[in-house]
C-alpha cells in the first residue's frame, strides 16, 4: 500500500462484488463502468453510452483475430464478452468475486463464446499467468480498487508480450476537490472499496516506472462523469423498496455523495493507453 491510498483489502472487495454485482451491471446498462456520451446533452439510455465506453477501450487494445487478451478485473464478463465478438481475440477475465466468475462463465457460454472467453478468480497482484503471455491487456475500471497500482502495472507489463498495449479506464482527479466535495468523493470510495482516485497526471510517471511507453491520453470526462453520476442517482431513487432495510441508509448516504459530485467537475474520468516496448529499455 502507498501512503493515502485507503487499505482496502481483497476479501471487501470480493465481497461488496459478490453482493452486487447483478444490480449495479443492470443499473449500469450491462456492465460495471461509466458510460461515454458522443453527444454530452445526454440523448442517448446508459446501455448505449456503456457499449460506447467499451467500443473505445476495445478500439484501443488494437488487437486482431487469435490474440489474446487479459482482463483485469472483468466484473461480470461483459466488456470481454464485446471484445471477442469485436475483434476475435481470445479474452481471460480476472476477479476476485466467485459471483462474478459464475455470472460472467454463464454468459459466455449463454452467447456460445465460451470457448473464446473464460474467467476465473485471480489477484491482479499475483497474476498467475507466464511472462509473454498476452497480446494485450485492459484495466477497465478496476484499478482503482488497487492499494498498490504500481505494483499491478509491473505485474501486467510481465505478462504482455513486447509491442502489445495496455488500456486503462478509469475515475480519475483533474485537479484538487474542495473541501465538501472531496467528503463526498472520500464517501463514494469508502462504500465502493476504492483504495484511490489518482490525479490524471501521475499515470505517465506510473507506467513509465512499469516499463511501459504511453501511446495515449484522454480526458473524456465531459462525456462520462456527470451524465453517469446523474443516471445511476436517478435509478436507486427509484430503487429504494428493492434494498434491504438495513442497506437503505447506506444507500442515502451514497446517493448524497453522487449528487454532490455529479457537480464537482474536478473529479473525471480518462483512458489511457500504453504499450510495452519491443525492445527492453
Ligand atoms: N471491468 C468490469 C468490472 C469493473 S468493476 C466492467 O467494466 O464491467 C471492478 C472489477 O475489478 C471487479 O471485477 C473486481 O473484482 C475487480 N478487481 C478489483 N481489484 C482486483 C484485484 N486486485 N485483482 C483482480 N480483480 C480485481
Amino acid at each position: 500500500m502507498i501512503s493515502g491510498f485507503r487499505d482496502v483489502t481483497p476479501q471487501a472487495i470480493a465481497e461488496l462484488y459478490d453482493r452486487r454485482s447483478e444490480r449495479t451491471a443492470e443499473l449500469l446498462g450491462g456492465s460495471i463502468h461509466f458510460g461515454y456520451w458522443p453527444d454530452p446533452s445526454e440523448d442517448a439510455s446508459v446501455a448505449a453510452a456503456s457499449g460506447h465506453m467499451t467500443r473505445l477501450m476495445t478500439d484501443a487494445l488494437e488487437v486482431r483475430p487469435g490474440d489474446s487478451v487479459l482482463d483485469v478485473g472483468c466484473g461480470t464478463g461483459r466488456p470481454a464478452l464485446r471484445l471477442a465478438r469485436a475483434t476475435g481475440a481470445t479474452v481471460t477475465g480476472i476477479t476476485l468475486s466467485g459471483e462474478q466468475v459464475r455470472l460472467a462463465s454463464a454468459a459466455a457460454d449463454a452467447e456460445g463464446l465460451a470457448d473464446r472467453v473464460s474467467f476465473r478468480i485471480a489477484d491482479a497482484a499475483e497474476l498467475p499467468f507466464p511472462p509473454g503471455s498476452f497480446d494485450g491487456a485492459w484495466l477497465f475500471e478496476s484499478l482503482l480498487h488497487m492499494p498498490d497500482p504500481r505494483h499491478v502495472l509491473r505485474r501486467i507489463h510481465d505478462v504482455l508480450r513486447p509491442g502489445a498495449r495496455l488500456a486503462i479506464a478509469n475515475v480519475v482527479e483533474r485537479a484538487p476537490l474542495p473541501a465538501a466535495s472531496r467528503r463526498a468523493l472520500d464517501t463514494f470510495c469508502e462504500l465502493n472499496r476504492i483504495a484511490a482516485i489518482l490525479p490524471l497526471a501521475d499515470y505517465p510517471a506510473l507506467l513509465a516506472d512499469a516499463g511501459l511507453v504511453v501511446e495515449s491520453v484522454a480526458d473524456v470526462s465531459d462525456h462520462s462523469v456527470p451524465q453517469t453520476f446523474r443516471a445511476l442517482c436517478a435509478a436507486l431513487r427509484t430503487d429504494g423498496t428493492e434494498v434491504p432495510p438495513e442497506e437503505r441508509e447506506e444507500l442515502r448516504t451514497l446517493i448524497d455523495a453522487m449528487d454532490r459530485l455529479t457537480e464537482t467537475p474536478e473529479v473525471g474520468y480518462a483512458i489511457v493507453v500504453a504499450s510495452k516496448p519491443r525492445r527492453p529499455r
